[in-house]
């Protein structure tokens, strides 16, 4: 017997149309990547978003084409999301720290139709157009003013290309499943994989990303992504965000730490998420001025470990709230956040810091379970690593234009995360399953290390990789950037580690490095890393 309920589709439409009801007036600012702060709302964006449908359909894209955006945040590309998405097009975000090379491969195989561009990358496209093939227009996400003279085809700035349609248009209606979104992950090694998410994934896991437990977003909230939109599903903030009625801050191309915490001062943002990188580059800035975040209560950190002297900065030295979290392209990408549990609420100090630099528990909606390599199921007793296997309605089960099986018999996927989970459901990730250092037969987790070695007063930047061992197959290096001006020994370095691990796991060494290099959302390189040390020779005990 089926049930008596209306059949209401989960459409992403729906969300703006919510958001332009219930919350309006809600303001929506942007540092545009012309320069000047531009204001709109919630009523606007759900209006315009509408022209862009309209516009796209009077362009003969269809349901199920894919449509690109090579864009930072801004107001015009949210509009961009919900217009395509709203005559059942698919947003494709593009990532633009990717080589040329890669952006063409991606955009040819998604086979995308038209191209919604900043300013910004105009110069780079121009450059590698010819290896474009699909693309038939290119939509400058600017207006006549500004728009500057360029090769691209049929190139129209948007504004000029909106005022075209009246917002006299319905959204398309289809059934849920349909494709709204599509995200390449960045393939560090091999071909990038194109993620698909459907309106019915991207709602649910709207709705999961809002809980309390999970981002806890409410109306009375005003929300900075300084994550981008071309990153991971933007971690559904453009979708959480209008769901729950908050406002929306975004930071266009100034990504710096000034340029944020100037936008966190004066709009009084009160929720923000980003990867480390970025945060590192506030609390220098801080630091560096003075300066304090009297309104911000909550900061999401994801996509690459959170260090702890970095979770701890931020609230022992700012009173911010640190949620860590962990996720990734093909989880659309949620998938566990840190929040306290009651078994955890009352920890303070280093042991509430112990239990947060745990990835934290899965929302409903995310199942996970860790094995062995044969997949047995191993135990949560927060010691025993495994990979990690994920299972849920906003989860991949396939790639884009890939037949290959990604799934395991009971529907998991395999995130090729190393983890352990602990008696209370908390998930804490120990590597990547290829960068996890094998010595002797036993796993030596990189990220640890690297997050000790950063608690160090002079590092900046922590890497630890393993080289070959005659002995032990492999045994960890410690590659370090020092802040500026600063100076130190390989030796300092070590006995500040020096008891904190097991004695096993100590690294063998410590290289020194200008930089360490990074992929394009900001996380590091180590294939990179580990081809450019590959003939290094570990001192002999
Ligand atoms: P990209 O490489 O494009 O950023 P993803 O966002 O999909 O691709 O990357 C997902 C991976 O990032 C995860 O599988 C995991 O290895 C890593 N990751 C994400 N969040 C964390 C975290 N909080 N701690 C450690 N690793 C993380």
């Amino acid at each position: 017997m089926l049930g008596l309920m209306q059949d209401w589709p989960l459409l992403c439409h729906r969300i703006i149309d919510h958001a332009a009801i219930q919350h309006g007036e809600r303001p929506v600012v942007t540092r545009s990547v012309e320069g000047p702060i531009h204001t709109t709302n919630y009523a606007q964006i759900r209006t315009r978003a509408l022209k862009v449908a309209q516009r796209l359909d009077r362009d003969g894209i269809k349901l199920g084409d894919r449509v690109a955006t090579l864009a930072w945040n801004t107001w015009r590309h949210l509009e961009c999301w919900y217009g395509i998405l709203g005559i059942g097009a698919i947003y494709h975000t593009v990532n633009p720290r990717l080589f040329p090379e890669q952006i063409c491969w991606i955009v040819n195989h998604a086979e995308d139709r038209m191209m919604f561009v900043d300013l910004t990358f105009l110069p780079i496209l121009e450059k590698n157009a010819h290896g474009l093939k699909t693309i038939e227009r290119y939509v400058v996400l600017t207006d006549a003013a500004h728009m500057p003279k360029t090769t691209l085809k049929n190139a129209v700035s948007y504004e000029e290309w909106i005022a075209e349609a009246d917002s006299d248009f319905a959204w398309k209606s289809f059934d849920e499943n349909t494709a709204a979104g599509m995200c390449y992950t960045s393939g560090t090694t091999g071909n990038p994989k194109g993620v698909l998410y459907s309106h019915r994934s991207n709602v649910l896991h709207a709705f999961m990303a809002s809980l309390p437990d999970a981002k806890g977003i409410a109306a009375r909230d005003v929300v900075l992504p300084v994550v981008p939109l071309f990153h991971a599903n933007c971690w559904s903030l453009a979708f959480s965000t209008p769901l729950t009625g908050a406002s929306l801050i975004l930071p266009g191309a100034r990504l710096d730490g000034p340029s944020i915490y100037e936008l966190l001062d004066k709009y009084k943002v009160t929720f923000t998420a980003g990867v480390p990188t970025v945060w590192l580059a506030l609390l220098q800035e801080l630091e560096k001025t003075g300066g304090k975040l009297p309104y911000l209560k909550r900061i999401v950190i994801g996509g690459s470990a959170s260090p702890r002297a970095m979770t701890q900065k931020f609230q022992d030295n700012y009173g911010v709230e640190v949620i860590h979290a962990w996720g990734m392209t093909e989880m659309s990408p949620l998938g566990s956040l840190c929040t306290m549990k009651p078994e955890y609420a009352a920890l303070t100090g280093e042991a509430k810091l112990d239990i947060q630099m745990k990835q934290g528990h899965p929302p409903f909606g995310v199942e996970m379970k860790i094995t062995d390599d044969s997949g047995k199921p191993l135990p949560w007793d927060g010691k025993t690593f495994g990979r990690l296997k994920v299972r849920g309605p906003a989860v991949a089960r396939r790639y884009f234009k890939d037949d290959s099986e990604i799934l395991d018999k009971e529907g998991f996927f395999d995130t090729g995360d190393v983890a352990t989970m602990d008696p209370h459901g908390y998930m804490q990730i120990t590597d990547r399953s290829k960068d996890v250092i094998k010595s002797g037969g036993e796993w030596i987790s990189s990220i640890d290390l690297e997050n000790l070695a950063v608690g160090h007063p002079k590092v900046a930047e922590a890497a630890v990789i393993g080289v070959q061992h005659p002995k032990w197959d492999e045994r960890p290096l410690l590659v370090i950037v020092l802040k500026k001006d600063q100076k130190a020994s390989k030796d300092e370095i070590l006995a500040f580690m020096q008891g904190k691990i097991a004695k096993w796991w100590m690294p063998d060494d410590v290289a020194f490095v200008e930089e360490i290099p990074h992929t394009a959302t900001g996380k590091i390189l180590k294939t990179e890393l580990r081809e450019r040390f590959k003939d290094y020779r570990l001192p002999v005990q």
